[in-house]
């Protein structure tokens, strides 16, 4: 028997799960003649920010919206500096530069989150706020960070697009400094059936400037106060995230739980496992293991039929994209290595306990 290939991620198994939900609320909003800016919105918004312990939510169309709305949000201008980690996705870095301000690269800890004590050596006049990224599901050390904020009177920013849900000391991210960010792309753990993304905070004026600026920079509608943007979540979109976010919690179990299959069960000295900080629940948006060999492991993987993928091959600073920044190869070394070593090993909801050891034998053979 030729056995399917595992990929590395399956949408499908995520829809399938609570599919009859899905239909029936993406039938309602069909039929209710509303589509933009309605009922659906309004409620996902107040029990997303209500989910994550905000005040205020702010559906928007994308994560990288909501990033760039955040910066634009809090004042961040040309001129401005914000720390943000060199291994991140580009849109964290993205969001700062649409926003009209300059990215300055924070090298990583072992955990691969922002290392705070790499925050102070890059701090100069021109800082004006800390972009921190969640990245991979896991947090960054929260209670230092907003600690260097209050201390250098910074603005912080959170890219929550990889961690739904995932708390540090009790306290979940989104709601450690003045603006959360979220991307409800499908492959996220609160996923969407098309773009989405979301600002929570707990400023009630922050929220009404983030409003005003997603909507062509209005609040009563055709009279126009700032250059905005047009950045909506769909009613479709809020309806079927509503279904979703009902399930977070058993939805970030099952991930939780399949990485403590992969932690206890994949043993090669050839592999490094992803560690938790203590005081975080990582909440796995991916499960990300390390190798020095990766590229003859991704062969030998997609040769037994496993897919796996990098996050990410090219760190920002490097791109092309922020050639002009002038940054070098060698500027950032953890960053770098971590970008020829790192990989992405299957992990979604609905992955069965087969697939999963599948995956393991083969990482075990290698
Ligand atoms: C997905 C992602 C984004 C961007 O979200 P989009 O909705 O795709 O625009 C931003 N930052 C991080 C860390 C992400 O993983």
């Amino acid at each position: 028997m030729i056995e399917e290939k595992i990929m590395t991620n399956r949408l499908d198994r995520g829809y399938f799960l609570y599919q009859k939900e899905f239909e029936e609320v993406a039938i309602r909003v069909l039929r209710s003649g509303w589509y933009i800016m309605g009922k659906e919105l309004e409620n996902f918004e107040n029990s997303f920010a209500a989910y994550c312990g905000a005040s205020h939510g702010i559906g928007t169309a994308n994560g990288l919206d909501a990033l760039m709305l955040a910066c634009r949000g809090v004042g961040l201008k040309e001129g401005d500096e914000v720390l943000v980690q060199g291994n991140t996705f580009i849109a964290s870095v993205m969001g700062i530069t649409i926003a009209g301000a300059t990215p300055v690269f924070v090298e990583p800890d072992e955990y691969y989150q922002l290392d705070v004590a790499r925050l102070e050596e890059k701090l100069t006049e021109k800082t004006k706020a800390v972009m921190v990224v969640h990245l991979y599901g896991q947090t960054a050390k929260m209670d230092e960070i907003t600690a260097f904020c209050r201390k250098h009177n910074l603005k912080l920013i959170e890219d929550c697009a990889q961690s739904h849900g995932a708390k540090f000391l009790g306290k979940t991210t989104g709601t450690f400094g003045d603006a959360g960010c979220f991307s409800f792309y499908p492959s996220k753990n609160l996923g969407c059936f098309g773009d989405g993304g979301a600002v929570i905070t707990n400023q009630e004026e922050l929220c009404q400037t983030i409003k005003m600026l997603r909507n062509y920079g209005s609040k009563v509608r055709y009279y126009n106060e700032e250059v905005g943007v047009n950045s909506r979540l769909d009613e479709i979109q809020a309806a079927l995230l509503s279904v979703r976010l009902s399930h977070l919690e058993e939805l970030t179990k099952e991930r939780q739980d399949a990485a403590k299959r992969y932690l206890q069960e994949i043993k090669n000295e050839k592999i490094i496992l992803p560690k938790t900080r203590e005081g975080c629940e990582h909440v796995y948006h991916q499960f990300v293991i390390r190798c020095k060999e990766r590229d003859a492991l991704i062969k030998y993987l997609d040769e037994q039929g496993i897919g796996t993928i990098i996050h990410y091959p090219v760190p920002p600073h490097l791109s092309k994209a922020y050639a002009y920044l002038g940054y070098r190869k060698g500027d950032l070394p953890i960053t770098e290595q971590y970008a020829d070593e790192v990989l992405s090993i299957p992990m979604y909801n609905g992955i069965t306990d087969s697939e999963q050891e599948r995956v393991i034998d083969v990482l075990n053979r290698f």
